[in-house]
């Protein structure tokens, strides 16, 4: 069955891991910029880090047929760091025009600080400033409830925010009621030992229903598996679930969500004279 990774960063990855997605049913994927596993030197070696996500790893991918789709920001663990932070959003500008920049991500708080929220603050100014659509983190374990909630109420006092634009990434039991509540796209990202099971996200989504719900591996660097969205949709397959619920979550509903951004070209097929077109630019926020 197809299926699109909304989130998985696979310039941390290996190319067998393309060529298991590719075998699972991978068409595309998007790989949000985020930390390296330490602190960067300088501003700078986002300029390489850029390059590898706009042109390097769309080579990749196409060798096994995969589409591949990126988000550029300052991650969240680095935006503590206002010096970096300011440093890094001047350069993005000039990237936000290359083929596969589908908008701003994965932006958002970490810890939590007043640094952090103020770089998050600026993240949604460039991104309001270049229509683009959006991608959050939130914080993970004891601080999700209270992140998510500050990220949630942020947003919504900014009157440029069209929530259908944005997906708050790494929603769980407790907070996706509140970002699918306003209107928001949530996320569900699927670990093998930590975080959420494809049998968690499956109770949500029975709970909450499919629509604007997306799942996706969030491979990276560390303990990950790159074909966890085909083993949730083995799971949804094992509980019973419609063949057509399966593919809503894993396809359809990234397309709806990514068609936002008129770079995104998958699925115009399947999109009849009411949907969105690949040519048709989003008609602001
Ligand atoms: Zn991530």
């Amino acid at each position: 069955m197809e299926y699109i990774d909304l989130h998985a960063h696979m310039a941390s990855r290996t190319t067998d891991d393309y060529e298991q997605m590719a075998l699972t049913g991978c068409v595309a994927l998007t790989d949000p910029a985020f930390w390296a596993g330490f602190d960067r030197a300088s501003a700078d070696s986002f300029d390489d880090y850029f390059h590898q996500l706009t042109e390097v790893e769309p080579k990749r991918a196409a060798r096994v047929g995969i589409r591949h789709y990126t988000w550029l920001c300052l991650n969240p663990k680095e935006a503590d760091n206002r010096a970096l932070a300011r440093a890094v959003l001047e350069k993005i500008p000039k990237y936000l025009d290359r083929a596969n920049v589908l908008g701003i991500g994965e932006i958002g708080l970490n810890r939590i600080t007043r640094n952090e929220v103020a770089t998050f603050q600026d993240h949604l100014d460039l991104a309001a400033a270049h229509r683009q659509i959006v991608l959050i983190h939130t914080p993970h374990l004891e601080d999700k409830y209270k992140g998510t909630r500050l990220i949630v109420e942020t947003l919504q006092r900014d009157g440029r925010i069209d929530p259908g634009r944005i997906l708050i990434d790494h929603a769980e039991e407790h907070t996706i009621g509140i970002i699918l509540g306003n209107g928001f796209w949530a996320g569900i990202t699927l670990y093998p030992q930590t975080k959420v099971s494809p049998q968690r996200a499956i109770d949500m989504i029975e709970r909450f229903g499919p629509d604007r719900i997306c799942v996706s591996s969030a491979c990276d660097w560390g303990p990950s598996l790159p074909i966890a969205v085909p083993r949730f949709a083995l799971e949804m397959r094992r509980r019973g679930h419609d063949e057509k619920w399966i593919r809503k979550i894993i396809y359809e509903n990234p397309i709806t969500f990514l068609s936002q951004s008129p770079r995104f070209l998958i699925g115009q097929k399947m999109n009849d004279g009411n949907g969105r077109k690949a040519q048709s630019a989003p008609s602001g926020r």
